[in-house]
């Protein structure tokens, strides 16, 4: 017999077995996702596929007002881009369907009817104006101004009355008389005490039920086990364990209050909340810039997480192996664009030529550079140009800058104003000149080659250096300042485009 030590992800999984895990990402599709929320969303995948348990998508959009379905879509093929993928919800199914609350209107009002029955929920008729009169007395007391528990205990005559006076009530949830203490994932034990607690609305008086109310009771009949979510809704977390107690009292759902893990906030410039509105919080400009979305999650995991001390760059298989929410972080975690740019850029390294060539093309399409669907003889030059460029890239909207001198068509190549006006200046008609006369001569049209006459022509012959040499002539071929290499450039421009492209310049030039 040997000895077993405790599976370390016992005190996580509380018994279950690892494929038993269900999550949800449940957003509100407002439009653009803002990256707490995917970062969110990763937590939760990368710990479903950890255990091989179950990511469910749910979509909380009842709120009509501000969800439409092209919102609802956006939202889906954001996910879809970023490679988060459910295993139940929109698109899918599943058992627990349907997974937009907008089409579970019934399933709320069947429950909240249940829990009215059970006296786990009341009706209350107070007025917004009594509410307040009752808050400020009770502050000026010094006490408690959370809901005072007036309608807990009407009388039939009583309500009567409130009917009568055409009064529509909201349904509010009974909360326990004892502090509401839990485990959480992240944090640790927490507890709230109920003179924080006041009972709260589950429904409104003209039947709208609430976030807190449908968001738990999906959890409850979703089977979830563990939610992960923002610290933001911490403070909503104790009244929605009273909830899943009170369902399970009356046989709703699983039975099982989920256990909680809530992640750090994210902080934007100033050290405050990183909001929708501050740039750079909305998935759509990492889609714009031409981010990666292995290179942005990989960014956004280390929002509270890491994989080892000494190391920021891992794939998503590498972190679905290695995910722990025990190691999450309990501190505000700082988004910095710099670093997100920079893993990235790792990123961008670590792809396969060919496939960095594929993720290229509709960013040099967009740009009017390359038909959507490239020739053999443009792949050619694509795929040719890559090792000169993958190095130097951070995202890949800087293609169309670095490649399109390339792609180009001759009457629409045009150079940098401003990259002629700091560059083809005072030696450069002659370096233009020498250059046109040495790459006229050259047998060979390689890089070598080039390279070789280049600078015997212009380092050796004109006795320039290296930067006043060869200067002028990427600004004539590429049109800019930056370009990659410039003799392997030269080399895939061809001779007779780079020919023409320094005898373009050379009449630019301002007469002397
Ligand atoms: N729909 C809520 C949100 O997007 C869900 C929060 C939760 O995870 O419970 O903020
Ligand atoms: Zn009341």
């Amino acid at each position: 017999m040997t000895d077993r030590p405790a599976p370390t992800d016992d005190d996580v999984l509380g018994g279950l077995e690892p494929d038993q895990v269900r999550v949800r990402f449940p957003p509100s599709p407002t439009g653009n996702m803002h990256v707490g929320n995917i970062r969110s969303a990763l937590f939760n995948w990368a710990f479903a596929r950890h255990y091989g348990g179950k990511l469910v998508l749910r979509i909380e959009d009842t709120d009509t007002a501000r969800n439409s379905p092209e919102a609802l879509q956006y939202t889906l093929d954001s996910l879809r881009w970023l490679g988060l993928n459910w295993d139940e919800g929109p698109e899918i199914g599943g058992e627990y369907s349907p997974y937009l609350q907008s089409e579970r209107m019934d399933i709320y009002a069947d429950v909240v009817a249940k829990l009215l029955a059970a006296g786990k929920a009341y009706h209350c008729y107070c007025s917004q104006e009594e509410l307040e009169q009752r808050r400020e007395a009770a502050r000026t007391a010094g006490q408690h101004s959370g809901y005072d528990g007036h309608c807990r205990t009407l009388t039939p005559e009583q309500v009567q009355a409130y009917i009568d006076e055409g009064r529509r009530p909201v349904v509010r949830l009974r909360m326990p008389d004892r502090p509401i203490v839990f485990d959480d994932l992240v944090r640790g034990e927490i507890t709230f005490l109920p003179e924080n607690l006041g009972d709260y609305v589950l429904v409104r008086a003209n039947g709208y039920p609430l976030y807190p109310l449908v968001n738990p009771v999906d959890d409850a009949l979703m089977e979830i086990t563990h939610v992960l979510r923002g610290e933001d809704l911490l403070p909503s977390t104790p009244r929605q364990i009273a909830l899943y107690e009170a369902l399970a009292e009356i046989g709703i759902g699983s039975g099982k209050t989920p256990r909680f893990g809530h992640l750090p906030f994210v902080m934007g410039e100033g050290n405050k909340k990183l909001s929708k509105r501050d740039p750079g919080s909305g998935l759509g400009e990492y889609m714009e810039r031409g981010f990666l979305p292995e290179g942005l999650l990989n960014y956004l995991a280390l929002l509270g997480w890491s994989i080892a001390d000494d190391r920021d760059v891992f794939t998503m298989d590498e972190m679905v192996k290695a995910f722990d929410i025990r190691k999450v972080n309990a501190n505000a975690a700082r988004f910095d664009p710099k670093k997100c740019e920079a893993i990235n850029a790792s990123h961008m390294r670590m792809l396969d030529p060919s496939e960095f060539a594929a993720r290229v093309v509709p960013f040099l399409a967009q740009a009017g550079l390359l038909p959507a669907e490239p020739s053999e003889e443009q792949l050619a030059v694509l795929h040719a140009a890559v090792p000169l460029v993958q190095e130097r890239m951070n995202t890949l909207s800087e293609s169309p800058d670095m490649l399109g001198f390339l792609f180009i068509p001759d009457e629409a190549f045009s150079i940098d104003p401003d990259a002629a006006a700091k560059v083809l200046t005072g030696d450069a008609g002659a370096v233009l000149e020498a250059t046109s006369k040495a790459l006229s001569e050259l047998g060979e049209w390689k890089t070598e080659a080039i390279e070789q006459a280049l600078r015997a022509s212009l380092i050796e012959g004109l006795g320039l250096k290296p930067k006043n040499a060869f200067g002028p002539v990427r600004v004539a071929i590429s049109g800019r300042r930056i370009s990659p290499p410039l003799f392997e450039s030269l080399e895939l421009l061809g001779r007779e485009r780079s020919l023409r492209r320094l005898e373009q310049a050379r009449a630019a030039l301002p007469a002397d």
